[in-house]
């Protein structure tokens, strides 16, 4: 067993505080990463505080990572010692369903999250990349391109492929307008991809002093969602919209915004539900409402070598692991610019 030194949560209220815990030994077909950052997600604020209720504690969050090979088992065949290499939300699935057999791991009934997810290896709960290393079969570790700037390429391994899939999945391109709603860690990715994709690139957000970032991310227009007379100005116009907010709101605001046979994807996990829009607004102009989970490990890849081509990469602010408390208050007042990256050097005893 390997001894690994973390951050844990250990309660819904309490701050993450040191942890230590055992990491199964590097069987066969594993791939020991020695994490070097690992991006902070909504969703690890989410699952410390309890807001899905479904969290299991001690929790060692994070699925953001990028490491240093360590070690590779006898029959790895797609890494060796010293490779740069990511592990994103997923560590296992069935494979052998019709999800995990396109790709679409994701959408297994059997999914093994990176933490806060029954681990088959132990018995326990998986735990997170807030640690020194992790241990993983190769199916699920992800190459990263050496032009790619490891620190600020964490969160292409959540925030980056979330927005990235549905993008894809709706064939965001040239000649179309796309809204993306909610400049944060998902957010801010999404603009930079709708931009690479061609479109017409259409920011919303509640903060007045994000305007010129988002411009400067790539969006071509911003609007401040509290302005219904902004807001009516984009009537029925939008092929497509990207809604990544982690709070519930009123959707009818953005679904009047469609075109006929335009679709809204929700990739924010609020804790409690969006009050349900008026049927209307989706049935007079033949509307589609949908939701997005992450992306595939083919389809992960794809768009890390998508961001190496076009140098894309999250724009990061680096944190010591002890200032993790802090970003998450951060991150709930919509103060992150754009996302938290916790440079692993920093973890103690380590
Ligand atoms: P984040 O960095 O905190 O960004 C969320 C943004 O939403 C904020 O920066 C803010 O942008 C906007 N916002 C927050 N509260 C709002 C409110 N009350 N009304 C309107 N806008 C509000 O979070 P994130 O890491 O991008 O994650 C966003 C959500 O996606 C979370 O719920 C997370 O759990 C979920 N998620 C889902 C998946 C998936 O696979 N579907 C994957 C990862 C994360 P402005 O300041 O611009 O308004
Ligand atoms: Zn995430
Ligand atoms: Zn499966």
């Amino acid at each position: 067993m390997l001894k690994t030194y973390a951050y844990a949560a250990y309660d819904a209220k309490s701050p993450l505080r040191s942890f230590h815990f055992e990491r199964r030994d590097v069987g066969p077909e594993d791939v020991q990463l020695e994490i070097l950052y690992c991006g902070v997600c909504h969703t690890d604020v989410h699952l410390v505080r309890n807001e899905w209720g479904e969290s299991v504690y001690p929790m060692v969050p994070g699925h953001e990572i990028v490491g240093r090979v360590a070690r590779v088992g006898r029959d790895v065949t797609k890494f060796k010692a010293g490779d740069l290499a990511a592990v994103g939300c997923l560590v296992d699935s069935c494979r052998s369903c019709p999800e995990c057999q396109d790709g679409l791991e994701q959408y297994c009934n059997h999914p093994v999250f990176t933490y806060n997810s029954p681990d088959p290896h132990t018995g326990k709960m998986t735990y997170g990349g807030y640690s020194n290393q992790i241990v993983v079969d190769q199916r699920f570790v992800l190459r990263v391109p050496d032009r790619l700037d490891p620190a600020a390429a964490a969160p292409l391994l959540c925030a980056g492929i979330t927005t990235y899939s549905p993008l894809r999945h709706w064939k965001v391109g040239p000649g179309q307008k796309v809204g993306i709603v909610g400049l944060g860690g998902l957010g801010h990715m999404g603009v930079k991809f709708a931009k690479a994709f061609g479109a017409q690139v259409v920011l919303f957000t509640t903060s007045p002093g994000k305007v010129e970032d988002a411009k400067r991310l790539g969006a071509d227009e911003v609007v401040i969602s509290k302005r219904p007379e902004e807001m009516a100005a984009h009537a029925l116009s939008f092929d497509f919209i990207l809604n990544t907010v982690a709070a519930p709101h009123d959707l009818d605001q953005y679904l009047a915004l469609l075109k006929r046979d335009g679709a809204m994807c929700l990739v924010g996990v609020p804790d409690q539900p969006h009050p349900s829009p008026h049927v209307g607004n989706l049935i007079f102009k033949r509307r589609k409402l949908g939701g997005s989970l992450i992306g595939g490990l083919p389809e992960t890849q794809e768009m890390l070598d998508f961001c190496a081509e076009h140098g894309i990469v999250s724009d990061i602010e680096l944190i010591a692991i002890d200032r993790i408390n802090e970003a998450y208050d951060r991150m709930v007042k919509s103060d992150v610019k754009y996302r938290f990256v916790i440079d692993m050097a920093t973890l103690p005893d380590h």
